[in-house]
């Protein structure tokens, strides 16, 4: 087995580098990419995650390790098994994230990443706290089912969190066309942080966004409807603590008041927002009502449209 670095741990200067740099772009840009207490509270859920990782990180491993003696396939150290299973990874992820986006025992661990309403390189580092709790590592077992040494896997998947840096930013508009179509991007990963209901639950990617293409989750960014960043009940405060533990504490209030079983599987296991009596909205329900009122609207320009083209055209009738 190759010793193998932690490519997370290498990229930390490169990270710290480039957030300065967007910082002072930022400066001369636009001053409100940058909010010194939003940025605080996301280096400092950073720490917190990466302390919560270390924590965790050995029962991963062994647990990774206990799986992997029932693989099917032995798979050796050769180049090309880190590309496919940088691949298979990026799949496991996009399955990983697509479910902590609709499952809320998932959501309440990823919600984390998504409390700033910010968008720039520091919000990359909003990183759960609860990940080992939620038991999130399920999705990456089918690889060492399949074969693929932990140690091999646990590398790709730290290059693949590195990858994910970069495309926190509104400094760059779009990349060249043949690299939006493949690649995740600025533009794809700002919608995926967008509240705004057309963008709400797409661009699950990490590396590559043909997954959202291929399973029908992809939206494309639109420069008439710019992403609002944030979730759709947003936080209101700073504190670390309740950015990193709200939805759990939501969950815990919610399934002690639940009238029965099916109410309290729901809370835990439905989508974020559902509830037993349909109080809520969930990014479903939002989007619905959104299409709704947008169909009105539509209806409603034509028909003034139409009526402002009859009078546009009344004088030459005249004439
Ligand atoms: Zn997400
Ligand atoms: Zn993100």
């Amino acid at each position: 087995m190759p010793n193998l670095p932690d490519p997370v741990d290498l990229a930390i200067p490169a990270f710290v580098a480039l957030v300065l740099a967007e910082m002072i772009a930022a400066r001369f840009r636009d001053r409100r990419r940058y909010c010194p207490k939003d940025t605080l509270t996301s280096l400092g859920l950073g720490l917190g995650s990466t302390v919560a990782g270390v924590l965790s990180a050995g029962l991963v491993f062994a647990l990774a390790v206990w799986v992997h003696q029932f693989a099917v396939f032995e798979i050796s150290w050769a180049w090309y098994w880190f590309v496919i299973a940088f691949v298979l990874d990026d799949l496991a992820y996009y399955v990983f994230h697509r479910s902590a986006h609709r499952v809320r025992w998932f959501w309440a661990s990823h919600v984390i990443h998504h409390s700033s309403q910010h968008y720039n390189l520091s919000t990359a580092l909003r990183q759960t706290w609860t990940g080992f709790f939620s038991a999130t590592f399920l999705f990456r077992l089918p690889l060492f089912l399949i074969g693929f040494p932990p140690a091999m896997v646990f590398f790709v998947a730290a290059l693949n969190l590195v990858y994910q840096f970069w495309i926190h930013t509104e400094t760059i508009g779009r990349m060249p066309r043949w690299f939006e179509a493949v690649m995740n991007t600025p533009s794809h990963h700002r919608v995926h942080h967008a509240t705004n209901p057309r963008y709400l639950d797409s661009n699950y990617a990490g590396v590559f966004i043909v997954w959202d293409r291929m399973f029908g989750t992809f939206v494309a960014e639109r420069d008439e409807d710019r992403p609002r960043y944030g979730i759709v009940r947003n936080l209101g405060s700073f504190n670390i603590l309740w950015a990193a533990f709200h939805e759990w504490i939501g969950i815990a209030r919610d399934v002690k008041a639940a009238p029965d079983w099916r109410a309290r599987t729901g809370y835990i296991f439905g989508p974020p927002g559902w509830s037993h009596d349909g109080s809520r909205d969930t990014s479903d329900t939002i989007r619905q009502k959104w299409r709704a009122r947008e169909e009105q609207g539509t209806w409603k320009r034509s028909t003034i449209s139409s009526s402002v083209a009859d009078r546009a055209e009344a004088p030459s009738r005249v004439a």
